[in-house]
């Protein structure tokens, strides 16, 4: 079969070393010449943050973080930048942190260094998200990808098991939904399935030893091959269930994309068996001669979810029975019509109602 595809690779430095933080943010700072930084950072992360800022000269902390980006947080930010006449933007933080200094970098055009402190990946799209009156907005601009990425594991040691799980797993959901999204190609799934073979293996690393930095650096790198895929490939339909699950019933986002996840793996593989054998493989869980590709997959997710723990159903985190109409409503209007699997409102309404009780995702769902 002959390639046909248009791909654009997203340009930003990229700078891995675990506890090497710090002096590789400052000469990151220095590389740009940059004189006015503002770190933004939430309360919660204000430590962490000040030791990665340690070689830095700070001219204005900002710490009003919220999770999904609020427009008035957004305008609150984008004051104080221009208040302290700021010229770049650090953020030490989760995909909320990150997501706040892209709002600014939105508005301002201020570079941003992104010091990623869980596996979301933000730091490596040219996404932006903003929620107002209960709906999410998201939009892709290059301004908001941020010039450089600083990873440093160590940074991420003290995310709780549970979170790191949960965080893991969005990014695991970011490598799948890629293998399918609108714009796939062979090199964003290729990246998408190596993101898929470091984060199986990162995981339960993380689980059987937390304050390790093997699993956590491979996280790391598994969630940025993750957002790489993503931010090339496009929302795929498991990333817009979420982002209405999120805007409009203020679910938790990495918690929300996990236990999502398996139920629209399951729901599409049937229609993708040879993209189904290879993430089995990238799994762990390489398909043998004469097996059917597609229960393999999800039997291998399966199987990782359940020796991770992971998170299995959304009535654990506010969803009820009574919202489904309406985000079944929402999704139907956004999912993407290039999903392998035509997306009808008894399909989402089966997958919402299996992801909210936690029954056990099968690849027959809803055929
Ligand atoms: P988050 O940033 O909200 O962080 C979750 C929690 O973890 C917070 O309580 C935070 O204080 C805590 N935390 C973060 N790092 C920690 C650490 N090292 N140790 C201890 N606690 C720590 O959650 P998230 O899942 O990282 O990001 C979610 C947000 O990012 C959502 O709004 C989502 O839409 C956005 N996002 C955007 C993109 C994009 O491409 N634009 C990609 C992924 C996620």
């Amino acid at each position: 079969m002959t390639m046909s595809f248009d791909h654009v690779t997203l340009g930003q430095r990229v700078v891995f070393g675990a506890g090497r933080g710090a002096e590789n943010l400052a000469a990151e700072v220095a590389r740009r010449g940059a004189r006015r930084v503002m770190a933004i950072a939430s309360s919660r992360e204000r430590e962490l943050a000040a030791r990665v800022c340690g070689q830095v000269e700070v001219a204005v902390w900002f710490d009003d973080v919220v999770q999904h980006v609020p427009v008035a947080t957004a305008d609150a930010a984008r004051a104080a930048a221009a208040e302290h006449g700021v010229d770049l933007l650090v953020s030490v933080g989760g995909g909320s942190t990150t997501g706040l200094a892209k709002a600014v970098a939105l508005t301002t055009g201020i570079p941003v260094v992104a010091v990623p402190t869980t596996y979301a990946g933000s730091e490596a799209t040219n996404v932006w998200g903003l929620t107002e009156d209960r709906t999410k907005t998201t939009g892709v601009d290059d301004r908001v990808l941020p010039a450089a990425v600083v990873y440093d594991a160590a940074l991420t040691t003290s995310l709780p098991v549970g979170l790191s799980v949960a965080s893991g797993l969005n990014a695991l959901a970011h490598c799948v939904d890629s293998l399918w999204a609108p714009r796939a190609d062979p090199i964003n799934q290729a990246l998408a399935l190596e993101g898929v073979r470091a984060l199986a293996v990162a995981l339960p690393g993380i689980v059987a030893e937390p304050e390790g930095l093997t699993g956590r650096e491979q996280a790391l790198y598994g969630g940025y091959l993750a957002a790489v895929a993503f931010a090339s490939a496009g929302s795929g339909l498991h990333h817009k269930i979420c982002h209405v699950l999120g805007g409009t019933f203020d679910l938790p986002h990495a918690e929300t994309h996990a236990t999502v996840l398996p139920h629209v793996l399951a729901y599409n593989a049937p229609a993708v068996p040879a993209l189904a054998g290879r993430l089995a493989a990238a799994l762990g869980a390489p398909v043998g001669e004469g097996e059917d590709p597609v229960p393999a997959a999800v039997g291998a997710l399966n199987r990782l979810y359940e020796a991770l723990g992971a998170p299995s159903r959304l009535a654990d985190y506010g969803l009820t029975a009574g919202d489904i109409p309406e985000a079944v409503d929402r999704i139907v209007k956004a999912a993407p019509p290039s999903n392998p699997v035509p997306v009808t409102e008894a399909a989402i309404t089966a997958l919402l109602t299996a992801a909210l009780t936690g029954a056990a995702p099968t690849a027959t769902l809803a055929h």
